[in-house]
């Protein structure tokens, strides 16, 4: 048997509907912030409810354009986990801030008892992660960022559906960033992302900065990028939207499998689930011991199973010039050993996860 991470081919299986609204593109030629855009805009808005939705290039450029909006500037630090995707921290970058990293808790987010100690008087912002699909602890975040006047970007690049008391996440902070590259949940034929708003102020400056910063075709207002979400992006976004939904409901199915099946291992720990939240589980991460004999072993089975990430941010060649040390995020640095990442899409069957679970039983007993 074997038990696939991927399901790109099978998603597109049926490539006909979209195909079709290709065709009536081709006729209009609205190539950059077409129709179709303003409609998958409206529609993600209002799924995230949220006033206002900005299409960008990517889900970096989402993350990157929040932060700019939000007057984040060279010199600047915001506070941001460690073991995120590096895209998270390549946006602080981008902007000559400085990324100061958090160690994370147990759900694998921001821990919010060590947020205090590491603002400084530079410290502008806090840009947590939802991450695996998890949300952040959003109310203790904004108490937080509202005592210290910081701002709040939410990264929701891993987490569209995810819900707090019903709450959508990326409604918490000033902006949110999503993502809908080929490994996402919803996602397109190549890049694109998207910015969450409630705010006026910052949607029309964001709607100016994905644009060069153009009122109109003769007036720049600002300096801005080009970043837009393409229309031939936006008519397979339009389209996987209808499924997302019960795209996300089949991932949580297996995921609770999994927690059932699982949960009864000695050498394995699930993540404690906060029972208001909805984790949409982008990631079916658990940790697990001797994690790497268990990768191969699995891995060898014909079980795809991965690793998010064996090697965190702050210890990245890349990171050299802000001195981060081993042992500085023990958390952070103990879960990147120990985490490991199975399959649980859409698209499996019931025979595939319980194998996985067999192949799991078999190998710590
Ligand atoms: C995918 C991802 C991003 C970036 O998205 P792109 O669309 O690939 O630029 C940012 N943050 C996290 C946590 C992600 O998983």
């Amino acid at each position: 048997m074997r038990v696939p991470f991927s399901y790109l081919t099978e998603q597109f299986a049926n490539p006909e509907p979209i195909f079709e609204k290709i065709r009536a593109f081709l006729k209009r030629c609205d190539f950059t912030l077409g129709e179709d855009l303003t409609e998958f805009e409206k529609k993600f808005a209002a799924y995230g409810q949220s006033k206002h939705a900005i299409g960008v290039g990517t889900g970096t450029d989402a993350l990157f354009l929040s932060l700019k909006a939000c007057g984040i500037e060279n010199g600047d630090e915001v506070i941001t986990p460690p073991n995120s995707f590096i895209a998270t921290t390549g946006a602080i970058i981008q902007t000559g801030a400085r990324p100061v990293y958090v160690d994370i808790a147990d759900d694998m987010n921001i821990d919010i008892n060590l947020i205090e100690s590491a603002i400084t008087e530079r410290t502008r912002a806090i840009l947590p992660v939802h991450w695996a699909g998890c949300p952040a602890k959003m109310e203790a975040i904004c108490q937080l960022a509202k005592d210290h006047h910081l701002a709040v970007v939410e990264d929701g690049c891993q987490a569209m559906g995810a819900r707090i008391n019903g709450k959508a996440v990326g409604t918490f902070g000033a902006c949110a960033a999503f993502s809908f590259h080929p490994l996402k949940p919803l996602h397109v034929w190549g890049d694109a992302g998207m910015i969450l708003t409630n705010d006026d102020i910052l949607s029309e400056k964001l709607r100016l900065y994905r644009n060069h910063g153009m009122k109109d075709r003769d007036t720049i207002v600002e300096y801005g990028v080009n970043s837009r979400f393409d229309n031939l992006h936006a008519i397979v976004a339009l389209h996987e939207f209808e499924t997302m939904d019960s795209t996300i409901e089949k991932r949580i199915q297996w995921a609770k499998y999994y927690d059932n099946a699982l949960s009864g291992i000695e050498s394995i720990q699930i993540p404690k689930r906060a029972p208001n939240d909805r984790h949409v589980y982008h990631l079916y991460i658990i940790q697990g011991e001797r994690r790497d004999e268990l990768l191969k072993y699995l891995n060898h089975h014909g079980i795809e199973a991965k690793v998010h990430y064996p090697i965190p941010l702050h210890l990245q060649p890349a990171a050299k010039r802000f001195n981060y040390k081993q042992g500085q995020f023990p958390k952070t640095e103990a879960q990147s050993q120990h985490s490991i990442t199975l399959p649980a899409h859409q698209y499996l069957k019931e025979e595939q996860i319980s194998f996985v679970v067999d192949k799991v039983k078999k190998f710590y007993a």
